[in-house]
């Protein structure tokens, strides 16, 4: 029986953008999915208008409204959203 030892490093493996199904979800709304950071946030806001643009290329219309980026006071991650006018923790 051999046994080898390769090993693969993880860190290779980990890309410094997670899948969009590895992502956490808020611990207050299940629905929506957590950003670690602003950042990561935005990148995947970004991600979401383009696919939007296609979409409206492609089909005239598109499903993703999301345009901002918001901290959420429950679990302190990130989420996007499609509401333009929210208001600031009333
Ligand atoms: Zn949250």
């Amino acid at each position: 029986m051999s046994h080898r030892n390769h090993k693969r490093t993880q860190e290779a493996r980990r890309s410094r953008f997670p899948r969009f199904s590895e992502l956490d979800h808020c611990s207050g709304d299940r629905d929506k999915v957590r950003y670690r950071d602003k950042k990561m946030a935005i990148q995947f806001l970004h991600s979401f208008q383009n696919k939007a643009a296609v979409q409206i290329v492609e089909l005239g219309h598109t499903n993703r409204k999301e345009c901002r980026v918001y901290q959420c006071g429950t679990c302190k991650g990130w989420h996007t959203t499609s509401q333009r006018d929210w208001v600031l923790g009333a």
